[in-house]
């Protein structure tokens, strides 16, 4: 694995995950494969693949596929991806740069054209089937006339570079990432030198064709091409795109970050910065957030670690961009962290040594009801807060972080093993959730069952695993306002 970082040269260098050369050089043009960083700035994969292509005086394409490889993905999720891409698209061609959407098996569609470039690019993903698609990809023979080179762009602190190892908990990550935070977040995009004309030198078999301004047309072609039913699914109101991203965070700054360090758990109020579904699609990077922030506030960014790390004493915005901050890249990164050096992150497998025992220990304890699926996605508990929280998921494609603790947590009493309630949740929070299928839900779905978390006082059927009960939310918060809101 490639791990040096290498500063002198330019900074989205230094986040190079691995690199190849070509065995005997040719093609006429740079070719970045964007996938898990679905923007035109702030996008140090594009910025490499841009500086490379200027340094050779080459064009640059950009390709995009929409693929029926991505696990677990809805109709609702595609469309999602399909409005900030086209967005992307109409950026990147405003810069010269060739922007091709094919439809297949991305390994397939790139390999067909990456087999004319002189480089492939391409951005890192934590997620075993990302991987599994880049190891192909970097491994094929077919691709010996380029150079190959992988870029990380959603990290902060590249993932194999803040650690070599599964990290146990927050605190344990916490340390490494705070001890190079500053390096990271003080980077600098490199001067994008002018590109020659991106032209006829990329022309993907079959790729869309029609205008990117309308996205129904473009819509219509992907559902096609990948036989989706005619069904939308449920219509969310988050609006995707870059765009939507930064207004959506500008309005959290002026507006609620003040009191994210006090009263981000409150379900029913909206303190939060639903920067998930962004952060998910690639649509904006946590570098450009913490600048954004930092920017409005009047912070230099290089107090971001001390903001973290600050245990007491802070108050007020510089209080809340502190903790703020630990979730965007502590909890984040430690998510990344967890898929990437875990492979059984999918299964309670993935659990501590600890927390499957007392899990295991518990397994005959009488359950308190027993549901079936369909009847928790409908909402049919006998818990009227755990439906008001599968509610408002289902209306809304995202459900309140506090809530998404409690609701993780409450399956397991529900369910005869901890497997069933695994799989329950997996299915519920990938399906529906517009920020789900990410390394973040694979961690929180394994922090309902004790990782990343330590042992609590034993209790019936979860053990010494931390629980978390209707008495709490109630004591809480206003939960009459949270359930008149989604019933
Ligand atoms: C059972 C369960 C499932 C979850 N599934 C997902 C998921 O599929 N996708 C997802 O992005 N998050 C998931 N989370 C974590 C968390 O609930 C969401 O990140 C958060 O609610 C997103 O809303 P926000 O962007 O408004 O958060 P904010 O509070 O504004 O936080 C800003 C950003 O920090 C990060 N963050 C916040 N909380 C966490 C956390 N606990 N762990 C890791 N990163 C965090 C996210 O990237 C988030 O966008 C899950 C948590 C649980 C308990």
């Amino acid at each position: 694995m490639f791990a040096v970082i290498r500063q002198n040269i330019h900074y989205s260098h230094s986040r190079l995950y691995r690199e190849k050369q070509a065995q005997k050089a040719g093609g006429t043009f740079v070719l970045y494969w964007m996938q898990q960083a679905q923007r035109a700035c702030h996008n140090p994969a594009l910025d490499f693949a841009r500086q490379t292509a200027a340094e050779l005086r080459l064009p640059l394409h950009v390709a995009f596929v929409f693929s029926r490889d991505i696990p677990d993905a809805q109709t609702a999720h595609y469309r999602f991806m399909l409005e900030g891409i086209a967005q992307t698209g109409l950026d990147l061609k405003r810069q010269n740069i060739g922007f091709h959407i094919m439809v297949g098996n991305m390994y397939d569609c790139i390999r067909s054209i990456a087999d004319q470039a002189r480089v492939l690019v391409f951005d890192h993903g934590y997620l075993s089937w990302q991987r599994a698609i880049r190891d192909r990809l970097y491994d094929s023979a077919a691709l010996s006339r380029c150079d190959v080179y992988e870029i990380d762009t959603e990290a902060v602190v590249p993932v194999h570079l803040a650690s070599s190892r599964e990290e146990y908990s927050a605190a344990t990550l916490r340390r490494k990432i705070l001890a190079q935070l500053s390096l990271w977040l003080s980077e600098k995009t490199a001067n994008s030198e002018a590109l020659p004309a991106a032209g006829a030198e990329c022309t993907p078999k079959s790729e869309y064709s029609g205008s990117l301004t309308h996205s129904a047309e473009l819509w219509n072609w992907v559902r096609r091409q990948l036989n989706m039913g005619a069904e939308t699914g449920p219509a969310y109101l988050i609006k995707s795109g870059s765009n939507h991203a930064l207004d959506t965070l500008k309005d959290f700054i002026t507006h609620h970050l003040q009191d994210y360090a006090t009263l981000r758990n409150h379900p029913n109020l909206d303190i939060q910065s639903c920067m998930s579904p962004y952060l998910h699609f690639g649509q904006i990077s946590p570098i450009q957030i913490i600048g954004q922030i930092c920017e409005d506030c009047n912070v230099p960014v290089e107090a971001t670690a001390e903001l973290i790390g600050a245990k007491a004493g802070l108050q007020g915005t510089q209080q809340s961009i502190g903790a703020f901050a630990e979730e965007l890249i502590i909890r984040r990164e430690l998510a990344m962290n967890f898929c990437y050096y875990n492979p059984d992150y999918e299964s309670s497998s993935s659990l501590p040594d600890w927390a499957r025992k007392t899990l295991n220990d518990h397994l005959s304890d009488p359950r308190e009801e027993e549901y079936s699926l369909s009847r928790l996605e409908l909402a049919e508990s006998s818990d009227i807060y755990w439906n008001a929280a599968q509610l408002e998921l289902m209306h809304t494609g995202k459900m309140h972080n506090y809530m998404r603790m409690y609701w993780g947590k409450r399956v397991l009493a529900w369910c005869p093993s901890v497997d069933e309630a695994y799989s329950i949740l997996a299915y519920l929070n990938n399906k529906y959730e517009l920020d789900g299928r990410d390394a973040n839900g694979w961690a929180g779905i394994a922090w309902c069952f004790g990782k990343h978390d330590r042992p609590w006082a034993s209790r019936p059927i979860y053990g010494m695993v931390r629980y978390m009960n209707a008495a709490g939310l109630k004591r809480k918060f206003d939960m009459k306002a949270y359930i008149d809101k989604w019933h």
